[in-house]
């Protein structure tokens, strides 16, 4: 039975434990049981999943993860929580800790060894001090999953989810949308957790695609093009990717390129779709190539 996600029963575990929050760590605990039925529902969690977990916290919303799914591996820095879950977690014996950084784990080689390769779902309150870090890490090291379902800063959601045209749409916007269908599931306020974020919150759930929505013949080439024009919002496209010397693409050859998606010189990145990226890099790509370059 998942005993803690209220505010009673998450006191009198830190009390007993004499727990003091990290800051640096972001920890903020869920004290709400209708958030954390949320959050297992909208993972879609059965008793086949294999579930990563990352920052278990004092295993609050491991335990309701525990109830449903079929193995539970759990990932959590601060070590002085590990006595903690061992002991809110010693009625499961479907639950893994693991006392390490999340950003050194390899994913990968654990969803090979423990789930025989299949996709897994990824479930967390994240520390928002390392969202980007955390999601980017898990799509572009092709690591084999299913759903990402995660509590993030409810503008870090937005970003996640809107297109072009908008203040919040940039290259988390497009690197997300390649990789995954994201859908923000519910907004969580401050007072949901222990201590209160300064910020609000939501949980969003990513659904990886089969297939990416759109053809680039060199993702990482699409992927720099996307951070070099983001980097220099306020600048047209054509001057962004000039100026962005690690590209090592000439003036003519990016102007050649817009003008070839039929796009006019002036166009600023941040107007571009995904689908257009992939063709200014398919582009670039063929222009390299001819050019016997990169
Ligand atoms: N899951 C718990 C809950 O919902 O109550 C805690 C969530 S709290 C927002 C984030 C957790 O991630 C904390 O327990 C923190 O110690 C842990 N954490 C922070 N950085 C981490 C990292 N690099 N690797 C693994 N865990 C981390």
């Amino acid at each position: 039975m998942a005993t803690l996600g209220n505010p009673q029963n998450t006191i009198a575990i830190l009390q007993k434990y004499n727990f003091n929050f990290q800051k640096k760590f972001g920890q903020n605990f869920l004290i709400d049981t209708h958030v954390l039925d949320k959050i297992i529902r909208a993972a879609g969690i059965t008793g086949e999943d294999f579930v990563l977990e990352i920052g278990p916290g004092i295993g609050t919303m491991t335990q309701y993860l525990c109830e449903n799914a079929r193995q539970v591996l759990a990932v959590e820095i601060d070590r002085m929580l590990i006595p903690i879950l061992a002991d809110t977690l010693s009625a499961y014996d479907n639950v893994e800790i693991l006392n390490e950084d999340i950003l050194k784990v390899d994913i990968h080689r654990i969803a090979l060894e423990k789930n025989g390769g299949r996709p897994i779902k990824v479930v967390a309150n994240l520390p928002y001090y390392i969202t980007t870090p955390i999601i980017m890490g898990l799509f572009e090291s092709h690591v084999p999953i299913d759903s990402i379902t995660v509590m993030v800063q409810r503008e870090v959601a937005d970003r996640m989810q809107v297109g072009p045209g908008t203040k919040d749409y940039g290259a988390l916007s497009l690197a997300v949308q390649y990789y995954a269908r994201p859908e923000i599931v519910a907004n969580v306020p401050p007072n949901c957790f222990m201590p209160r974020p300064k910020v609000g919150s939501a949980v969003i759930r990513l659904v990886r695609h089969e297939k990416p929505p759109v053809e680039a013949a060199d993702e990482k080439l699409m992927f720099r093009l996307i951070r070099a024009s983001f980097n220099q919002r306020r600048k047209t496209l054509a001057n962004g990717l000039s100026n962005a010397g690690e590209l090592g693409i000439s003036k003519e050859m990016i102007a050649g390129a817009i003008e070839a998606l039929g796009l006019p010189s002036s166009v600023r990145g941040e107007a571009l779709t995904l689908e257009q990226f992939a063709g200014l890099s398919n582009i670039i790509c063929g222009m390299l190539h001819e050019s016997g370059g990169n």
